[in-house]
């Protein structure tokens, strides 16, 4: 059987990462036929919109996309490209799971979490404009429903429930946003009662953060809503190894596109430098979304046998300054090269790897923490 996925490249680093993943893709003997479609600045040079209609089609058709990063203007300029591709496909969940790998670059080897973040409302709807003509003032709107939230919740439980993770925490600002706040906690509270098997708690963003830097091993799926999925899954990300390593995955009722948490590095475009780890683990969960889940094991393994061999990673896990045991760096495309060719060499009969050692330093005790 082929499967028929469609490809969007992307801008900066996006075409060699996700070139890097094609090649994995290819070394697990699943068949897949890619229709590449462009979005972004290439879209813009050759369909003079960053958005083409053909893109959504295309995803519409396929049902699943792997996607690369797109770059968007800042403070003005066209509307993200990300977020009108989540609202107009309804994506409505970005799982970002944070799995730290090999115990290299992080403080926290046992990390290994989900945020999932609301990816169609809060403070990304769209709704904002200057208050005044000298533009002093201005204002952007929070929208929360009550129905976004009980389907991103209900999406987090069943997570749970089906990955058999035991423990979902809602974050959220109800103590300060009384409305918007309080109609994502409730949502979350009414949903939790239906999932007695799994536990849940809450937690204030800003405690939340602090929480996690302390102690990330406590937490197992983090639900919430747009702007606070957003930095808590970069800062999950940095917990775990750092953008570099960091996949993700949007779910609509049908539909699935799988991206890296990283932006598109424009700083490392074309210089066959930057980490492709991230969108090869995009292809790890595209393919446990069509249930290959031997090719999506191998995948995951073979990644984690390459960064704990550390003979041939990208500069984000081989210099000084990011891992406690530099080696010179290798290029993104040899990295590639070397996660694809052990691919069909993995034994998947030998127990799943587990990390032993912190890759960035010593830790601190909890006392010293405390101190
Ligand atoms: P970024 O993720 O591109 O870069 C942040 C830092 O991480 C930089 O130092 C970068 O060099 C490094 N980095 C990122 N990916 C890496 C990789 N694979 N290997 C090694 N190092 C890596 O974030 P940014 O600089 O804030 O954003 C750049 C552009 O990307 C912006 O236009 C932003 O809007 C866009 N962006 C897009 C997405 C998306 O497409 N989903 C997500 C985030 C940012």
């Amino acid at each position: 059987m082929t499967y028929r996925v469609t490809l969007i490249p992307g801008d900066g680093i996006g075409p060699e990462v996700t070139n890097a993943a094609r090649l994995v893709a290819q070394s697990t003997g699943v068949s897949i036929d890619w229709e590449v479609v462009e979005a972004g600045e290439a879209a813009i040079r050759g369909k003079g919109t960053p958005l083409p209609d053909e893109v959504l089609e295309s995803v519409r058709r396929n049902r699943v996309a792997l996607k690369g990063p797109i770059t968007t203007p800042i403070g003005g300029g066209f509307r993200s490209v990300n977020v009108s591709l989540r609202q107009q496909l309804d994506l409505f969940a970005s799982v970002r799971p944070a799995r730290a790998i090999a115990g290299e670059g992080t403080r926290f080897p046992e990390t290994d979490l989900i945020v999932v973040r609301e990816a169609t409302e809060g403070l990304y709807s769209g709704v904002e404009h200057w208050v005044d003509r000298d533009h002093s003032a201005a204002e952007t709107v929070n929208v929360i429903t009550r129905k976004a939230s009980d389907r991103i919740t209900r999406f987090a439980f069943e997570l749970a429930r089906r990955e058999k993770r035991l423990h979902v925490t809602g974050v959220h600002k109800a103590n300060i946003m009384k409305t918007t706040g309080a109609l994502f906690q409730t949502a979350f509270r009414e949903m939790a009662k239906q999932y007695p098997e799994v536990t849940a708690d809450e937690r204030l963003i800003d405690n939340m953060c602090m929480q996690l830097v302390k102690k990330p091993s406590e937490y197992d799926i983090i639900v919430t809503t747009n702007l606070f999925g957003d930095i808590l899954s970069d800062l999950c990300a940095g917990l775990a190894g750092g953008l570099g390593v960091a996949p993700g995955a949007l779910y609509g009722d049908s539909l699935a596109v799988f991206e890296p948490v990283h932006g598109s590095a424009p700083k490392y475009a074309g210089q066959d430098k930057a980490d492709p780890v991230a969108e090869i683990l995009c292809v790890e969960l595209l393919l446990r979304h069509l249930k290959e889940t031997e090719a999506a094991e191998r995948v995951y393994r073979a990644v984690w046998e390459t960064i704990a061999e550390k003979k041939v990673v990208t500069y984000d896990l081989a210099l000084p300054g990011y891992t406690m045991t530099p080696v010179s760096p290798s290029s993104c495309s040899a990295m590639a090269k070397e996660i694809a060719r052990k691919v069909p060499l993995i034994d998947l009969s030998a127990p799943r790897p587990k990390p032993t050692a912190a890759g960035v330093g010593p830790i601190p005790s909890d006392a010293a923490l405390e101190a």
